[in-house]
């Protein structure tokens, strides 16, 4: 059998997926979208290999684009067999995907009013979305499906967001047997909401992410008192805090630590927007799940302590609404996209609380470079918004250690138990730096030399 790495491969993060090929079937793990520059989104199309009315199966391992980016793609191009993944994943892949087909239909229009001659074809549309849900297969954790010939899958919970997945492949070929394990995205052992992942028991072949194979998270508690000290501060200047949060994730997690603060009584309780008509979908989703919930975020929900309470916690969804936060008097909290500044309702808040300098900003994810995020972390005094130069008042903070990535010492307790059944090991998902640490990290521990393929790259085994 055969495993093509068609994505996150050769030093990249995004673009998450693989062809699985055997002598009776083929099926696909992951379809992620490549993102950030021009050369890398280029690469999104379909996988050399893949054609949507060749395959037998597509399972998820989660949400996030850069995982399922190219599904509404592989519709697009006539797919039509079954989409395995959990019920949480494929409501919130069903918002993420939308909302990915609209920004690619407009993207086309803005190109083609430019260069009308060109002809360009949006990658997909929200019509490519009709058939998603029908395709849908919600799995159950631990439970083992047919998925095609002579292969069954078993899926494990990874900890890395709601719904989220490690899989596991055994593969029945020509009178041997395989087991090929996904980790898929790994989250922190500590993260707060989501369980922690579990560790697999056997492999032949993984294929594991290295996003933080360098390196360790500082401990969850201090990043949560740094958080506490922060919106301490902000509540004694009497200013408006904007939060710039991814809205899946991100906000639910900053939202579920406020309620716990308001709760506790360590902080008196001030009005919360959430500005993102995603995040309050996303909100929705995560409310339906409580069985995903690990045990302290359980003991929580039963307390009474839900972020979804309207006394404190207000979701905005038009514009004119979003527009009245502006006569706001502080303390107040607005949570907004897009994660980096780089686009979404957050610009509009900040282009017009900047300049005040009761106003603290609040970075609670990693800031590219060029951002406006980078920005004003970096201490720019004036931005430019929506081609308006902005003069700089208000202070930002940064909040780091909310990864939802396993560090390196998280990443090996979850290989432990494969690691000692002696597997093959594949390390994706990760900037070349990262996997080779991680690289060397197994090799000292367990005398194993992992292999870090170049996109499109085959393994066989
Ligand atoms: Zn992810």
């Amino acid at each position: 059998m055969k495993i093509k790495v068609v994505g996150a491969a050769g030093g990249e993060v995004t673009g998450s997926a693989y062809l699985v090929e055997t002598a009776n079937a083929k099926v696909m793990i992951d379809a992620g979208m490549f993102q950030g520059g021009k050369a890398t989104e280029e690469k999104n199309k379909l996988p050399e290999g893949a054609d949507p009315h060749s395959l037998d199966a597509l399972l998820l391992t989660h949400a996030h684009l850069d995982h399922t980016g190219r599904v509404p793609l592989l519709l697009r191009h006539g797919y039509r067999n079954a989409i395995y993944a959990t019920s949480a994943t494929l409501d919130l892949a069903e918002i993420v995907l939308k909302d990915s087909a609209k920004i690619q239909a407009q993207d086309a229009v803005r190109k083609n009013r430019y260069y009308p001659e060109k002809h360009i074809e949006a990658l997909y549309t929200p019509e490519d979305m009709v058939s998603f849900r029908s395709l849908g297969k919600n799995i159950e954790l631990h439970q083992s499906y047919q998925i095609a010939d002579g292969i069954t899958a078993r899926f494990y919970e990874a900890g890395h967001m709601l719904g989220s997945t490690s899989i596991e492949l055994t593969i029945q070929e020509k009178g041997s047997s395989k087991v090929i394990v996904f980790s898929g995205d790994l989250g922190p052992y500590e993260q707060p909401i989501v369980r922690s992942f579990e560790q697999l028991p056997c492999a032949d072949l993984v294929f594991l992410e290295s996003t933080y194979g360098n390196r360790n998270h500082r401990p969850y508690s201090e990043t949560i008192e740094q958080f506490e000290q922060i919106i301490q501060k902000a509540v004694e200047q009497q200013g408006k805090i904007l939060i710039p949060a991814f809205a899946i994730g991100r906000t639910q997690q900053i939202l579920y630590h406020l309620a716990i603060l308001f709760f506790q009584k360590k902080i008196s309780p001030f009005p919360v927007f959430v500005d993102s008509p995603m995040a309050i979908e996303a909100g929705k989703i995560f409310a339906h799940h409580p069985d995903l919930f690990d045990e302290e975020a359980t003991d929580w929900k039963n307390q009474g302590v839900i972020p979804l309470d309207r006394t404190w916690f207000k979701f905005i969804t038009s514009v004119e609404e979003s527009k009245q936060l502006n006569d706001l008097k502080g303390p107040c909290a607005i949570l907004a996209g897009a994660g980096m500044c780089n686009g979404g309702r957050i610009q509009y808040h900040l282009k017009f609380n900047l300049p005040h300098p009761t106003t603290q900003v609040l970075m609670v994810g990693y800031q590219g470079y060029g951002s406006l995020g980078r920005q004003l972390v970096d201490g720019a005094k004036h931005v430019k918004i929506h081609g308006q130069t902005i003069d700089v008042h208000a202070t930002t903070h940064t909040l780091n250690g909310l990864s939802a990535h396993a560090g390196q010492n998280d990443l090996l307790k979850w290989f432990t138990s494969m690691g000692m059944t002696k597997p093959k090991v594949v390390l994706t998902h990760g900037e070349n730096p990262q996997r080779e640490a991680l690289a060397s990290e197994i090799e000292k521990n367990y005398n194993l030399k992992p292999l870090l393929p170049q996109l499109n790259e085959v393994v066989e085994i």
